[in-house]
């Protein structure tokens, strides 16, 4: 039997998200080398294979000193030390300054090893002096100062003992992340691998930026921008197509992209014009309907269904309910899928510069902009530009301001709740 239009209640924005969520599920493991990693989620534990750090070695450009010859050092009771040689980060023992010859350890009783960042401490050592705080006469150095035991030394293991963990399986690949391994010397690391993603734009007014326009033709800006926001969050779309309002294209469109993909995303034709074929087409390739209206502004035409794993979201046309719905229903079901412990982005109070005004009945996301008085408070005015169709008024937001539900005003001067608008996958999570 065909589902009907009416069939489908419009259902809260939160239900709608755990509705996503519930529906969306870690996608299987692979193994990328550590150069190629950036933006995946680890899928397996990291833990130290050797201490970090690996040896005992100098914070600073100084003197390896014994404490005990250097302990009752001040302005009255100057300490002499001789400089029996030097080392270098790299070397593996200390030379002597002039023969070049290895010098024999441990440190003996009122000589110094001159040491430079990074370098092995010397055996017999046991706190290094800034070079700053000795002064330097030939082959003698004179100490006025009292030194604490283990000064300046960056101690082997100090951050990690062999055999700690070191990041659990559920950690986003970052630049420093990426260090850590390299220091630990994982070249290859297990991730879950990225969504396919399928992209279909609808709409016969649509045509490629690079076309001359006829009348009632616009440029289709809602592919660059999606492109844009996936790349943000490190995926690289399968396909972009776009096809005209008409039910067997779309069909088609559809039938292709679920071959290959793990989530199609269309724009457009999702609401109850009668060129919306979007739902029909899809209810037609067994795709079951999760969810078809969602009480919010931007984005209430805003199709979700499955098919076996597959996610399908068919998204509104407006560039700006396209992009919210994106941000704030697909991307935590893509972040899920790349292995992301999703957690709802950091909300916070900020006092509302200008009133608000709309019908209850839909949660509205107000683009917002968000900056701090001379008295140091969060103000948010709503961006210049809130229809669904002007993205300027979203290109200039830093957050969104959460309008509640059954509410018709707000008055200037109130706390609102906001949230930043985050295009990145480091969220700013209320962990
Ligand atoms: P629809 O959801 O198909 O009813 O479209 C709603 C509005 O968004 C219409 O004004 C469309 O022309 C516009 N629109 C739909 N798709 C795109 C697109 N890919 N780029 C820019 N505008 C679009
Ligand atoms: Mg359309």
């Amino acid at each position: 039997m065909k589902e009907s239009y009416v069939d489908f209640a419009m259902i809260d924005f939160e239900t709608a998200l755990k509705e996503i969520l519930d529906h969306a599920h870690p996608l299987p493991t692979t193994s990328v080398a550590l150069s190629g990693s950036l933006g995946y989620v680890l899928a397996e534990e990291i833990r130290a294979r050797e201490p970090v750090p690996l040896f005992d070695s100098s914070a600073v450009d100084g003197f390896a000193v014994r404490l005990e010859d250097v302990e009752n050092a001040s302005d009255e009771n100057p300490i002499r030390l001789r400089v029996q040689g030097v080392i270098r980060a790299g070397d593996s023992a200390p030379v002597s300054s002039h023969r070049k010859r290895l010098i024999r350890l441990p440190l003996e009783k009122n000589c110094t090893i001159k040491i430079l960042t990074g370098a092995l401490i010397p055996e017999g050592a046991d706190t290094v002096i800034m070079r700053e705080f000795v002064e330097e006469h030939g082959d003698e150095i004179i100490v006025r100062r009292a030194v604490r035991q283990g000064e300046n030394i960056r101690r082997q293991g100090e951050e990690f003992e062999k055999g700690n963990v070191v990041f659990s399986s559920d950690t986003l690949i970052t630049p420093p992340v990426i260090g850590m391994l390299a220091t630990l010397g994982y070249m290859r690391v297990r991730v879950h691998r990225k969504p396919r993603v399928a992209l279909i734009m609808t709409g016969n007014e649509l045509r490629s930026p690079l076309s001359r326009l006829r009348a009632g033709q616009i440029r289709d800006s809602n592919s660059f921008a999606l492109l844009a926001a996936m790349r943000s969050i490190g995926i690289e779309p399968l396909s972009m197509v776009r096809t005209k309002d008409d039910k067997k294209v779309m069909k088609a469109a559809f039938s292709a992209a679920l071959k290959r993909a793990d989530v199609v995303i269309s724009v457009g034709g999702v609401s109850v014009g009668d060129y919306d074929f979007v739902k029909e087409a899809l209810v037609d390739l067994d795709v079951e309907t999760v969810f078809w209206k969602v009480a919010m502004k931007p984005g209430k035409p805003n199709f979700f269904g499955v098919r076996g794993k597959k996610l399908i979201f068919g998204l509104p046309g407006n560039p700006v309910s396209a992009l919210i719905s994106f941000q704030l229903l697909v991307k935590p079901a893509l972040q899920t899928m790349m292995g992301i412990v999703w957690h709802a982005p950091l909300s916070f109070k900020a006092v509302l510069g200008e009133q608000l005004k709309k019908k209850p009945g839909r949660l509205e996301f107000v683009r917002g902009v968000l900056s701090l008085n001379s008295e140091g408070e969060l103000i948010v005015m709503p961006a210049i530009g809130q229809d669904s169709h002007m993205m300027g008024g979203l290109a200039k937001a830093n957050c969104l301001v959460h309008f509640s539900k059954e509410k018709e005003y707000v008055s200037e001067g109130v706390p609102v709740i906001v949230t930043l608008l985050n295009w990145s996958n480091y969220e700013y999570s209320s962990r």
